[in-house]
């Protein structure tokens, strides 16, 4: 069958820092793919510059109606947020929280590979195949936004913070399951699911009791329950035992930072905020953050970014395109083409043209 030629039409983000450098070469990335299609695809890109310069001067992170101008994209493709200049929970909850909580992006998935070619922290021990993806609940729980600051300025009082983690049936059930499906489309279908419920007497309680219910209806998945400090010990200790894993906000926010370190860096990791009814746009970007520190200095390793945009395309119903980015990755470490993180000497741009001059669609 052939499919009629699409256009997708893409919001991009950059935000903040590095940003700039990923998304700048994911998008080159994803634009010689759309050449090589034969037509299959092309993309309209709209770029917004919102993010820590739009706050200078405007004092906001982006524009009132910014939930709006991009509602009807079919997706987008976000760098990160956060610089020196604005608070960080300021440009967080200004922008990419604002993106996530207002389209209802409750999912967020972010896998953990071994790429051939880099030097991994675990290489060295038994486990030889790190192959998982973290679902993280992604619209709830410990950044629900919910508490204040008391007796604030109060000479005749210590003040004091709440910040109440939420964790709803209804956004425990749809992740958990989620979850559970996602497992049933992989060979090994295992799921972990991580809380801190022994400390705790209601809310992450409430996981495990949706968790066992769920179970129920996934007979075929084997599933295991593990304190969030002992996953982040078995992710180092027994990363072969590990499929998908499913933790809270917190939690999965924590342990993906982990797994991507240990894959080799920070800037390998991929990550999608899907809105699975799909009412609204979902949005794609690397797991890590700006990185003020190599800011402008074109060493940003793009491999995170480019690996997000390969979800996007799979999302958007280009599951080989995607493929061809995958297989493009595993090539260009292979071959060596690393930027310093992760032990090279490579460029952003020498690493992004080295994708592009490996992309294949067929394999
Ligand atoms: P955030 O709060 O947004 O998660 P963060 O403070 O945790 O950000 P990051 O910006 O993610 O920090 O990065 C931490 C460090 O990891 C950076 O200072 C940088 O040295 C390194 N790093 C992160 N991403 C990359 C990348 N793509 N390429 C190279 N190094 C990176
Ligand atoms: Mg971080």
């Amino acid at each position: 069958t052939v499919d009629a030629p699409r256009t997708l039409e893409i919001a991009a983000i950059p935000a903040d820092g590095i940003g700039h450098d990923v998304v700048g070469a994911g998008r080159e990335v994803v634009d010689a793919l759309a050449a090589a299609s034969g037509g299959r695809f092309s993309v309209n890109w709209t770029e917004y510059d919102w993010g820590s310069d739009y706050y200078a001067k405007h004092g906001v992170m982006m524009p009132a109606d910014g939930r709006e101008q991009v509602a009807d994209k079919d997706a987008i493709f976000f760098g990160a947020v956060g610089w020196p200049t604005v608070p960080d929970h300021v440009s967080l909850w200004g922008l990419r929280l604002a993106l996530c909580q207002g389209f209802d992006q409750w999912a967020n998935i972010r896998p953990v590979q071994f790429l051939p070619g880099i030097t991994s922290p675990l290489r060295a021990a038994d486990e030889k195949d790190l192959d998982w993806i973290v679902v993280r609940e992604n619209s709830e729980g410990e950044y629900s936004g919910f508490g204040g600051r008391n007796f604030a300025g109060r000479p005749d009082h210590q003040e004091f913070s709440v910040q109440s983690a939420v964790f709803s049936e209804y956004g425990s059930e749809r992740i958990i399951r989620f979850a559970f499906e996602l497992a049933m489309t992989r060979p090994r279908r295992k799921l972990s699911k991580v809380t801190k419920s022994n400390a705790q007497q209601h809310g992450m309680v409430l996981w495990d009791d949706v968790f066992d219910r769920v179970a129920a209806d996934y007979p075929e998945v084997t599933t295991e329950s593990v304190l969030v400090d002992a996953m982040a010990a078995k992710f180092v200790l027994k990363p072969g035992d590990l499929d998908v894993v499913v933790a809270s906000n917190l939690h999965a926010d924590v342990l993906s930072d982990l797994g991507s370190a240990l894959a080799g860096s920070l800037g390998l990791a991929s990550s999608a905020n899907l809105n699975p009814e799909r009412r609204f746009p979902s949005m794609f970007e690397p797991v890590h953050g700006s990185a003020p520190d190599i800011a402008g200095k074109g060493i940003a390793n793009p491999l995170g970014a480019i690996g997000s945009a390969a979800l996007m395309l799979e999302h958007l119903g280009l599951p080989e395109e995607a493929a061809a980015i995958h297989r493009a990755i595993e090539e260009t470490t292979r071959r060596g083409v690393l930027t310093p993180d992760v032990g090279g000497t490579a460029t952003t741009a020498d690493v992004t043209r080295a994708v592009i001059d490996h992309l294949a669609l067929v394999p």
